[in-house]
């Protein structure tokens, strides 16, 4: 070739998931420069990453993969050749909790990690920098320099930790404006030069000051360490929601009040029924199995004690819909609104959703379901598996006495209501604040429930309308 171009920089990302596809559609779409390719054992996955049906839900990111897909981002099968190519490889693969063995129920599964590892050191031919993307257990990275090192012909890799901090349902904002970017390597020469590559590929887009070095083992703690004190807030909330029924106090204002302070904050402040998602719980379970491991036992129980609020939390919202409707709910239908476990996202994983709607399906309820991003195949499927019970994780917990033809998935929330004798809503998507509630209520059967895991409807104006409502750490019908 004439004109020798300087060399295009290739990035590698293995696993199209929640993180690896988002997060590399916006570095495709901040840095034209540099080729992405995204790589998945998963033959779904990757169709869908390359048809018009992307296989997550994510506002704005269709418009993002729509811009680069095929210029400078790519979807692929073929991991090996892809990641011999890199330079820069990310590794965004899931790190499940451990259902087996040593650490069951609280450690994270590395299987996926190490096989990845293996792989890198097996195929490549060039040195490499290799990125933590996953959330990983601190010290992780000592345990990948082991397999990369054992196994390369005088190939050099480099570890960095890169963590990702998105959140689902807003994941392509998050990315285009994060708080902070934090990259943590080794302390040595080629360490700080690992750094500076990586830093080169975020300035592209994110302002100096927001990307922060750190050594490795910070950055790991770190992702751990933020999900321990966003999961703890929400528990701080819940169990102050249960104090409130107690004494009559409102949480919302308790949250705003105690929020105002700006030691505080007002984020993260909202009574629910519970959270849920992929992360928050594995998180904490890793970060308890760390402590133990590190003989750390009071810090480890401190920490599972949020975990326990979470489950106690959905137990007792369970308990109130099945007192409230005079102590049963056999036979009544209850219309379910929302499914996965935040608004703005399809995602089920850990939803607090399967934990109430097995315990109505318990008690002998028949469900009507509906969510706008949850597919009738999805519920089925959370609702009829077993639960892992990570307190005591040699036994699954049995599976309870559920009737999945007790549960019906439809696409309307009015149809959701329609002859219900109660309505539960476990999601917080916004048209469940703007439904036409009094066509709800002449639909219903009565005395008619409503049930609030999210705080979003108005509850004045339900009680205006003939409801008898149960909103989290509300006071309760004069
Ligand atoms: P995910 O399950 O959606 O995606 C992981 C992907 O990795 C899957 O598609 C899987 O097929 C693929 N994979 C597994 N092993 C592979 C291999 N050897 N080669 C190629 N592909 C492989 O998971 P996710 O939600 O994207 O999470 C990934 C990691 O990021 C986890 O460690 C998680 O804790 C962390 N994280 C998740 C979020 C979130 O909001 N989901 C946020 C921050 C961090």
């Amino acid at each position: 070739n004439i004109c020798r171009r300087k060399k295009m920089v290739k990035i590698c990302c293995i696993g199209a998931g929640y993180v690896g596809g988002p997060t590399m559609a916006v570095i495709a779409l901040k840095c034209p420069s540099i080729e992405v390719v995204v790589v998945d054992i998963s033959v779904p996955r990757i169709t869908a990453w390359n048809s018009e049906q992307l296989p997550i839900y994510e506002p704005g990111l269709d418009e993002v993969v729509e811009q680069c897909r095929g210029k400078n981002l790519f979807f692929s099968t073929n991991v090996e050749k892809h990641v011999s190519e890199a330079d820069i490889i990310f590794v965004s693969v899931n790190t499940p909790t451990k259902t087996l063995g040593l650490g069951a129920g609280k450690a994270a599964d590395l299987t996926y990690w190490e096989s990845a590892a293996r792989m890198i050191a097996d195929v490549s031919k060039s040195d490499k920098i290799v990125v933590e993307k996953s959330t990983v257990p601190v010290k992780t990275a000592e345990a990948i320099e082991r397999i990369l090192t054992h196994n390369s012909k005088g190939i050099k890799f480099q570890i960095l930790s890169n963590p990702e901090f998105l959140a689902e349902g807003t994941a392509v904002w998050d990315l285009f404006n994060p708080d902070r970017v934090l990259i943590g390597g080794r302390e040595t020469p080629d360490g700080q030069k690992a750094i500076q590559a990586l830093k080169k590929v975020y300035a592209n887009w994110v302002p100096e000051e927001r990307i922060l070095t750190t050594n490795l083992w910070s950055a790991e703690l770190s992702k751990l360490a933020a999900n321990a004190l966003l999961a703890q807030r929400i528990s701080s909330i819940n169990a102050m929601s249960a104090l409130c029924e107690a004494t009559g106090a409102d949480v919302s204002q308790v949250s705003h009040a105690v929020g105002k302070d700006s030691r505080i904050g007002p984020k993260f402040l909202n009574a629910s029924v519970g959270f849920g998602g992929s992360c928050f719980q594995k998180d904490i379970l890793n970060l308890v199995y760390i402590c133990e491991c590190n003989g750390l036992a009071e810090v480890a129980d401190y920490w599972k004690q949020v975990i326990k609020v979470n489950d106690y939390q959905k137990n007792r919202f369970v308990n109130r819909i099945v007192s409230s409707m005079f102590n049963t709910v056999s036979g009544k239908k209850i219309g379910v609104l929302g499914f996965a476990f935040k608004k703005d996202t399809g995602d089920t994983r850990e939803t607090p959703a399967i934990d109430v709607c097995k315990g109505l399906l318990g008690d002998m309820a028949r469900l009507s379901i509906y969510d706008p991003q949850v597919t009738d195949d999805q519920i089925q499927k959370d609702l009829t598996m077993n639960k892992f019970d990570w307190d005591h994780p040699v036994h699954l917990q049995p599976m309870s006495p559920i009737d999945i033809k007790q549960v019906s998935v439809v696409w309307d929330a009015y149809e959701a209501a329609k002859d219900a004798h109660g309505l539960c809503i476990l999601t917080e998507w916004d048209e469940f604040k703007i439904l036409d509630y009094q066509r709800i209520f002449d639909n219903m059967q009565k005395p008619a429930f409503v049930f609030d895991g999210c705080n979003v409807v108005n509850v004045g104006e339900l009680r205006e309308i003939g409801f008898i409502v149960y909103s989290i750490g509300k006071p309760m019908d004069p």
